[in-house]
C-alpha cells in the first residue's frame, strides 16, 4: 500500500477524522457517483443509515451534519467551517436538501437520518447512503471511514482490498526495520527517503509548498485556538482556556529563571495544543495529523520548536513532516490510527510517535534514534482507551494532546541522549498496539460506552 504524506496531513474541519471527514468524503463522492450515472435528477429522496461507532458518538462528532455538508457538494479541504450552522439552520426550517448544491429534495431529519446500533462486519465506522427515485431505489453504497479521514467502499471492503493507490515508491517499506535498513543501505535519512518517495506522486517543488501550505493551516488553527474564548459547543460546558494561557505567557516571558523557564516552555507546548483541539472541538479549520482528534500533538511539537531552535528553518518544517509521516505510515500499515478500531492509542498514540520523530529528525537524530524516539513515543500510549465524554471530542482529547505531546518532546529527548541502541524495537510497539486493540472491549472504542465517559456521567 502506497501512502503519502498528504494522506496523513490532510486539511479538514473538526471534530474528527473518522466521524466527520471521512463521512463527508464519503457523501461528496456518492454524489460524484449519481452525477457520473445521470441520476441526480431523478433523485426523490436520499436515506442516510449509521452504524457502529458512526452511529454511537456521530451526533456528538458532527457526523450527521458532516454527511449533509457532503451531500450538498461540499469537501472537507475546500469547506468554510462559518457556512455549517446556517445551511443546517436552513436545512431544518425547510425540511428540503439542496443535493449537489443544485438538485431539491425533501430531508426529513426523523425519517432520513437513521441511526443504528449493529455494526457492519468491515469496519466499526460504516454509513450507508440510498438514492430513492420516484417509486424505486436508484443508487445505494456503503462507506467504511477506516481512520484519519481514509474512506472505503464497499466494493473494495468486500475485496479486502484497502490498498487504492498502487504506485510504485522507489523505497518502499512495510515496516520500521525495513525502513533503517533502506536508510543504511543507501546513507539516507528518514527525511531524505521519504522525499524521494514523495517524488513518486508530485515534483520536490510542490512537496515543499504543499507542507508549507499544512505547516500554514496548521499555525492558522493555533491563531485561532489563541483568539477564540467562551464554551465550547455541545453541551459539556467545557470552557476554552488556550487564550488565556496564551495571555499570561505572553505576560511573563521576562522571567528567566530555569524553572520558569521550563515550565514556560511547557506552557507553550500546553497552549499549542489546547489551541488546535479546541479548534477541532468548535468545528474549525483543521490538520489530520494522523486524525483530528489527535490533531494537536504534531502541531504542538513543530511548533515548539519554531520557537525555541534559534536557527529553524523552513526546511526543518518539511523534514519534521517527512519524518512524522514515515511513522504514521508505518503505524496505519501495521495497526490503525482510528480510535474505533484499536482506542486512542492508534490516534493519540501514534501522534505522539510521529511527532518524537519529527522532532529527533530536525534535532540531527541518526534514522535509528529517530525510529527511538517514535518508540518511546508510541510505548508510553499502550493501551490508550477511547472514552470520549458525551461522545464528543473534548473530554479528555483536549487536555490528552498537549499531555502527549509533552510526552512527545521527552520521548526524543531520551532518544538522543542514547545511541540509537534499545530494547523494545518501533516495530515490536505497533505490533503490541494493534493486538492490545484487537482485545480491548468495543465500549473503548469511540463508542462512548465505557471509561471517562460512563463515569463522568454517573459522577
Ligand atoms: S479519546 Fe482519543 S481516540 Fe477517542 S475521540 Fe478522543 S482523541 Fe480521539
Amino acid at each position: 500500500m502506497a501512502i503519502s504524506v498528504f494522506d496523513l496531513f490532510k486539511i479538514g474541519i473538526g471534530p474528527s477524522s473518522s466521524h466527520t471527514v471521512g463521512p463527508m468524503h464519503a457523501a461528496s463522492e456518492f454524489v460524484g457517483a449519481l452525477r457520473e450515472r445521470d441520476l441526480l435528477e431523478r433523485v426523490a429522496r436520499i436515506e442516510v443509515r449509521l452504524y457502529g461507532s458512526l452511529s454511537a458518538t456521530g451526533a456528538g462528532h458532527g457526523t450527521d451534519r458532516a454527511i449533509i455538508m457532503g451531500l450538498m457538494g461540499e469537501r472537507p479541504e475546500r469547506i468554510d467551517p462559518a457556512i455549517v450552522g446556517p445551511c443546517l439552520e436552513e436545512l431544518f426550517e425547510s425540511q428540503t436538501l439542496l443535493l449537489d448544491s443544485r438538485w431539491a429534495i425533501p430531508f426529513v431529519w426523523g425519517r432520513d437520518m437513521q441511526w443504528h446500533e449493529e455494526c457492519l462486519p468491515h469496519h466499526p465506522n460504516a454509513m450507508t447512503l440510498i438514492a430513492h427515485g420516484h417509486g424505486s431505489e436508484l443508487y445505494r453504497n456503503t462507506f467504511y471511514s477506516v481512520g484519519g479521514g481514509f474512506v472505503i467502499d464497499e466494493q473494495q471492503a468486500q475485496a479486502g482490498d484497502l490498498d487504492t493507490d498502487i504506485t510504485a515508491l522507489p523505497y518502499d517499506f512495510n515496516t520500521a526495520a525495513e525502513l533503517l535498513a533502506l536508510c543504511r543501505m543507501h546513507s539516507m535519512r528518514i527525511s531524505e527517503l521519504m522525499m524521494a518517495n514523495e517524488k513518486a506522486w508530485r515534483d520536490e517543488a510542490d512537496i515543499r509548498a504543499g507542507l508549507w501550505r499544512i505547516w500554514g493551516a496548521m499555525r492558522e488553527c493555533v491563531d485561532n485556538g489563541v483568539s477564540h474564548e467562551g464554551v465550547l459547543p455541545g453541551g459539556l460546558n467545557v470552557r476554552r482556556r488556550a487564550r488565556k494561557l496564551h495571555q499570561r505567557l505572553l505576560a511573563t516571558e521576562d522571567d528567566t529563571s530555569l524553572i520558569a523557564s521550563t515550565f514556560s516552555a511547557m506552557d507553550w507546548v500546553n497552549v499549542f495544543a489546547l489551541a488546535v483541539n479546541e479548534e477541532n472541538a468548535a468545528g474549525g479549520r483543521m490538520v489530520t495529523a494522523p486524525t483530528n482528534g489527535a490533531a494537536g500533538i504534531v502541531p504542538a511539537v513543530l511548533h515548539y520548536y519554531m520557537k525555541f531552535q534559534p536557527d529553524a528553518s523552513e526546511r526543518d518544517v518539511v523534514d519534521f513532516l517527512l519524518t512524522a509521516g514515515a511513522v504514521g505510515i508505518l503505524c496505519k500499515k501495521n495497526a490503525s490510527i482510528s480510535g474505533a478500531e484499536v482506542g486512542c492509542q492508534g490516534e493519540v498514540g501514534s501522534a505522539c510517535a510521529m511527532a518524537a520523530a519529527g522532532l529527533a529528525e530536525v534535532m540531527g537524530a541518526s534514522p535509528a534514534q529517530v525510529e527511538n524516539a517514535a518508540e518511546i513515543g508510541l510505548e508510553h500510549n499502550l493501551g490508550l482507551t477511547c472514552d470520549p465524554v458525551g461522545g464528543l471530542v473534548q473530554v479528555p482529547c483536549i487536555e490528552r494532546n498537549a499531555i502527549a505531546a509533552v510526552k512527545a518532546i521527552n520521548a526524543a529527548q531520551m532518544a538522543l541522549r542514547g545511541d540509537g541502541d534499545h530494547f523494545i524495537s518501533l516495530d515490536k510497539v505497533i505490533r503490541t498496539m494493534r493486538d492490545t486493540g484487537r482485545d480491548m472491549q468495543d465500549k473503548y472504542k469511540e463508542t462512548s460506552r465505557g471509561g471517562l465517559a460512563v463515569n463522568a456521567i454517573e459522577c
